[in-house]
């Protein structure tokens, strides 16, 4: 198998290459920050010490990196891997980022003749490490086909979303209506607290009735409703607010270049922002109903 070099092995990267090393392939890995590589180390990938190392010997490269300005530095800088690369590689670029900065990495990429999908995922830390995340991909067809199999071994479903940067369109779409259910189920819940009904037999109700949606069905934010969710270990991340308010600044970011009203988005990212200011920042998502909660009277 095709030797592959990652580039960012944080809470994500890490357990997606270390899927990728478990499938037999060889593996060298690249993260500012070592004491990320090491358990990587120890199950067997080469450990890169510069973003030229990462590039020797590999036809694919993977990145999985915090934000659109780490892909641009990563990628477009003076020092990146397109600058250094001395043959056309073919490139998966997995974080969740901007449109803009997406569709720039394709370009470039296209320039030096390689080949590139956006293929960032749906699914926390523990997807990642089971290996059954969603990747919503954009690129050519040809590039979909070749990125499948890799995907495959580090998802469970891979869908092809459409041309260059189609695939961080629909993360944010989604993201936004994610970040906006949430609320409506937090809210939902404190007006049956306040109106006197019983947490479990609103939900019991719910998930039957014509509210149902994700935020409810698979990681209500009431405690002792649902196993393993993070209302049951104190709002203990999971999918951590900050996060969140990241992927609706994507949202409310590109629904106004595109002209497109998202009154709701708006109000998501407003709430998201003061529950991340008053504290929640890295706790998860859910945990927005205690503060919702004290926002009453
Ligand atoms: P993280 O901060 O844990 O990992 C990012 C890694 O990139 C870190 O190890 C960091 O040291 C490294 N890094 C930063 N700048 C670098 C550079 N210039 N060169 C090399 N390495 C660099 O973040 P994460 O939780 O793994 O998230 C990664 C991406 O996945 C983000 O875009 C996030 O929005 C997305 N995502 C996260 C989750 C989740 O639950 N954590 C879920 C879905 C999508």
């Amino acid at each position: 198998m095709s030797k592959i070099g990652f580039i960012g092995v944080g809470h994500m990267g890490g357990p997606m290459a270390a899927n990728l090393l478990k499938a037999g392939h060889q593996l060298i890995v690249y993260d500012i920050s070592p004491t990320h590589t090491d358990p990587l180390k120890a199950q067997g990938a080469e450990v890169a010490q510069s973003l030229s190392e990462v590039l020797q010997d590999v036809d694919t490269v993977i990145s999985m990196l915090p934000q659109g300005q780490q892909v641009r530095e990563v990628y477009l800088g003076e020092q990146g891997i397109l600058a250094r690369a001395e043959k056309p590689l073919f490139y998966l670029e997995c974080s969740t980022i901007d449109v803009e900065t997406a569709q720039a990495v394709h370009a470039a990429v296209a320039a030096k003749g390689g080949l590139c999908v956006d293929a960032p995922v749906s699914g926390g830390t523990a997807s990642a490490a089971a290996a059954t995340l969603t990747f919503m991909v954009g690129g050519s067809q040809q590039a979909f086909l070749k990125a499948q199999p890799i995907l495959n071994q580090m998802g469970k479903k891979i869908f092809h979303a459409g041309a260059a940067g189609c695939g961080q369109m629909a993360k944010i779409c989604n993201n936004m209506l994610l970040g906006i259910s949430m609320i409506g189920v937090c809210e939902a819940f404190n007006l049956a607290k306040g109106l006197g009904l019983e947490a479990k037999a609103f939900f019991e109700i719910g998930k039957e009735a014509s509210g149902q949606c994700w935020s409810l069905t698979q990681y209500c934010p009431v405690p002792e409703i649902l196993p393993h969710t993070p209302a049951n270990r104190n709002y203990e991340p999971g999918f951590m607010a900050q996060m969140m308010l990241k992927d609706l600044n994507l949202a409310v970011q590109a629904a106004g270049e595109a002209d497109v009203a998202v009154p709701m988005g708006e109000q998501a990212k407003a709430l998201y922002q003061a529950f991340c200011e008053s504290g929640g920042r890295e706790k998860d998502f859910s945990g927005i109903i205690e503060w919702l909660r004290e926002q009453e009277g």
